[in-house]
């Protein structure tokens, strides 16, 4: 018998475990709307074509494959930086943002749990509920202590905010607040820059602390700009605040492992000590991060030209789930006009969050052969417009 016999089995993770039942499904039907990754209209995987243009221009640079330094490519966490605050911001200037390359959102939000637990101890971390499941790994995994907050409101399918600031005012003082930068997982619910606005005010009286996660910059408007305006916003307040980023969506670069963890802080002296110590938990937990995607993103975002392509790209991409927003309303309302399916256009990025509850969802599965995570979120980035009619059936035969 193994020594390691009393070792118990985990389940799946409830977002990638979906893939792989979906492999296992044999029918011609069946959808993979599941994990968060754009596809075409013909459910290819789609590599940008600034992506392309970036990597030729690296080959034929010859660059090596030397180590990276620990705080990652030099260039990457300018351009990252950039992108995130704008170009030329004072914070940028002022040398008080300490950018570490990481391996893409999750293990950027990862180094800064690991920051949190060693720095600000006993400091609870405050999730939206619901929010991506992995968040509550990433600081469990950490030893970080974290709590709800309330957010999503079942009745209207909205943002329940009266209830949001009532936790967030009632968290003790210097609590980390986890926001989603835009386009909100699961539930395509992002509050409005009025509700923006009130929340920076309550973080400044309560002295929280604003960490943002922003992976799907440039998905819920199409503007790379306009996603990044909650961020900028309060840094535009005086606050510090905390950033991850990925480029897993927005550059369809997922499994390259691109992004970030920013801290932009009050003076150059902070950030100095802290980067130093950022540096120090990647040491232990990765060494130095992978430098491919890290190249590609730095060209695509510091060449004009490029930049240029790539905010169309981003329309497209995004435009093209908007326009699955609308097939799927204007079916979902077509069939069963009883209901108000409005709550679909409302929300905004790659994600719809149904409101069907986990007996539904497995219906959804078992009967019609759509896959999807069992807390009622589509990713509306895997579903063509001529299928979008078929999920409206499915989802109208759950319902009734
Ligand atoms: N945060 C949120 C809210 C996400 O949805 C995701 C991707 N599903 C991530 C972070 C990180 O993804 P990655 O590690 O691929 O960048």
């Amino acid at each position: 018998q193994s020594r390691l016999a009393f070792v118990d089995l985990q389940p799946p993770d409830p977002i990638l475990g979906v893939s792989e039942a979906f492999k296992r499904d044999t029918n011609d039907l069946k959808l993979n709307l599941g994990v968060g990754a754009y596809r075409t209209e013909d459910l290819k995987p789609y590599v940008l074509n600034v992506v392309k243009k970036a990597e030729k221009i690296m080959i034929d640079s010859e660059e090596n494959k030397e180590y990276l330094p620990i705080q990652g490519l030099e260039a990457f966490n300018k351009a990252t930086a950039d992108l995130l605050l704008g170009q030329g911001h004072a914070a940028t200037k002022e040398n008080r943002v300490a950018t570490l390359q990481s391996l893409s959102g999750t293990g950027s939000l990862r180094v800064a749990a690991e920051f949190i637990a060693k720095f600000l101890p006993g400091k609870t971390v405050y999730l939206s509920n619901p929010t991506w499941g992995n968040h509550k790994n990433i600081f469990a995994d950490a030893g970080v202590e974290w709590k709800w907050y309330r957010y999503y409101e079942p009745k209207t399918v909205g943002l329940d905010f009266e209830g949001m600031m009532e936790d967030l005012r009632g968290a003790p003082e210097g609590s980390v607040v986890i926001l989603h930068g835009c386009a909100h997982n699961p539930t395509g619910i992002d509050p409005t820059r009025e509700q923006w606005e009130q929340m920076a005010d309550l973080c400044i009286e309560k002295n929280h602390l604003p960490f943002f996660d922003v992976a799907y910059q440039g998905f819920a408007s199409g503007s790379l700009d306009d996603d990044a305006w909650a961020p900028r916003y309060f840094a535009s307040r005086g606050m510090e605040i905390i950033v991850a980023q990925s480029y897993s969506k927005n550059l369809g670069l997922y499994a390259e492992r691109v992004g970030a963890i920013n801290f932009v802080l009050s003076d150059a002296e902070a950030a100095k000590r802290v980067m130093s110590q950022l540096k120090r938990i990647a040491r232990a937990l990765y060494s130095n991060p992978p430098v491919h995607g890290a190249r590609i993103a730095s060209i695509v975002v510091s060449r004009p030209e490029l930049f240029k392509e790539w905010n169309e790209e981003m329309e497209y991409m995004s435009g093209r789930i908007k326009q699955v927003r609308q097939d799927l309303n204007g079916h979902l309302t077509k069939i069963n006009g009883d209901r108000d399916w409005s709550f679909i256009l409302n929300q905004v990025g790659m994600f719809s969050f149904t409101g069907l509850n986990k007996e539904q969802c497995k219906v959804m599965t078992d009967k019609h052969h759509i896959y999807m995570t069992s807390d009622g979120r589509i990713s509306l980035a895997g579903l063509p417009s001529s299928k979008a009619e078929y999920l409206a059936k499915a989802i109208d035969d759950c319902v009734r």
